[in-house]
């Protein structure tokens, strides 16, 4: 199966619009990428996604990828620097304990969209929005070409 194709328009459509959702609470920008498979560690492969996707750009190195692969069932969620230098160890752990609890249960859009608007409200505290927000990152999935 194409990336493209594991979300029917409608699920893509309800991702997005948890992104958009999330954004109006903080200046953290959250992206969602799909690969069909991930070729060697998950968290190295995220990494080098966030990088391709210019997601270190943003002006408070605020960027959150959720990364999932669906043909081996691999997934992280890493943040850039700004974040990380600024909230407790063990940030993304529960967020990440509960959303593979939904995929073992097939529940892949219900996941993310619960995880995206959490990230969203435990950023908040950290990187509230500005008056001025601007939408730095793209609020649309990213699939594996
Ligand atoms: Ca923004
Ligand atoms: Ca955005």
């Amino acid at each position: 199966m194409h990336p493209k194709d594991f979300f029917t328009p409608e699920q893509k459509a309800q991702i997005e619009a948890a992104i958009c959702e999330a954004e109006k609470l903080t200046s953290g920008e959250i992206r969602l990428h799909i690969d069909r498979t991930c070729k060697g560690d998950v968290l190295n492969e995220a990494i080098t996604v966030f990088t391709k996707l210019n997601m270190h750009k943003t002006e408070l190195r605020n960027g959150v990828l959720f990364y999932l692969s669906i043909e081996d069932h691999k997934f992280a969620v890493i943040g850039d620097k700004g974040i990380n230098e600024t909230v407790p160890d063990g940030f993304w752990d529960c967020i990440y304990r509960q959303i593979v609890d939904y995929f073992k249960q097939g529940k892949y859009t219900e996941g993310l969209c619960w995880a995206i608007l959490e990230a969203g409200q435990q950023l908040v505290a950290h990187f509230p929005i500005a008056h001025d927000d601007t939408d730095e990152l793209t609020n649309e999935i990213s699939f594996e070409k």
